[in-house]
């Protein structure tokens, strides 16, 4: 496929998901918000902004050039095995799920990761615009980490587009600040993280910030026993954040860059004491 016309597919699909989830944000929200929409857009927007340049700049052949390279020689478990396409694509869908899952716990338990995967932790509300807030040396990385598992797989490229299409769509959903009945967030839950599972991970207590780290797929939780139903105060008294960053300049763009390489008083406090 042309490079511009997928960019064309992803940015137009992203555009449009993101405007549905908006318009419900607007018209039936799950939370009022605490630090608002004209402080926060304008800077979660301006990040993703910069970490999809950045990826296009210094890998331009992403994830899908890494599934066509794997093709083309016959790399991979899946090649080697012979699997049908059909088999191949469900495999890997769910493996690359169950990678960006296990990455994430590890930006969770290694100390430099979190470093870097803390500032998304630190916007002050969840919303649409969080989902996509996540500091550009995370995106290179989670890339790298896809492209290794593309190769050692040998995952067909019609997976990967899929996956990464589907992946940037529940990001959006899941980070939505947005109600439904509770009847629908149950059955929904069975299939994909939805908003309320996943404003648990946001919370502002570690034991919740360590849990419900799937993005797409509800299982692994529930299989790795990180799944917490719902957070201890209620969706609606639940504190949003990290002890860190709670100034409201720290949702400034420059701000949200430097995050990885400073340090506040409460974070140095966390460690001291060993939370
Ligand atoms: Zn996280
Ligand atoms: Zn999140």
């Amino acid at each position: 496929m042309d490079p511009l016309v997928e960019l064309a597919i992803r940015t137009s699909f992203f555009a449009v998901v993101f405007a549905a989830m908006a318009l419900w944000e607007i018209g039936a929200p799950r939370r009022a918000l605490v630090a608002g929409r004209n402080r926060r857009w304008p800077n979660n927007l301006g990040i993703l902004l910069i970490g999809v340049i950045c990826v296009r700049v210094l890998i331009p052949t992403a994830a899908v050039g890494a599934a066509l390279f794997a093709a083309g020689r016959g790399w991979g478990l899946f090649h080697v095995a012979g699997l049908r396409l059909s088999v191949a694509t469900l495999l890997g869908f769910l493996v690359l799920d169950l990678v960006i899952y296990a990455q994430h716990v590890a930006f969770h338990k290694v100390p430099l990761l979190w470093r870097l995967h803390r500032m998304h932790h630190a916007d002050l509300d969840i919303d649409v615009t969080t989902g996509g807030r996540f500091h550009p040396f995370e995106i290179l990385i989670s890339m790298l980490i896809k492209i290794a598992t593309v190769v050692a797989f040998g995952i067909p490229v019609v997976a990967v587009v899929l996956f990464e299409l589907v992946l940037n769509a529940t990001s959006l959903f899941n980070h939505a600040n947005v109600s439904m009945p509770s009847a629908l967030d149950r059955i929904l839950r069975l299939l994909v993280v939805t908003p309320d599972m996943h404003r648990v991970h946001h919370s502002i207590l570690r034991h919740e910030t360590d849990s419900n780290f799937g993005f797409n797929l509800p299982w692994w939780d529930r299989l790795f026993g990180t799944y917490r139903a719902a957070p201890e105060a209620g969706h609606d008294r639940i504190t949003i954040g990290l002890p860190i960053f709670r100034d409201p300049s720290e949702l400034r763009l420059d701000r949200l860059l430097t995050q990885p390489f400073r340090d506040d008083r409460a974070e140095s406090d966390r460690s001291a004491s060993g939370l």
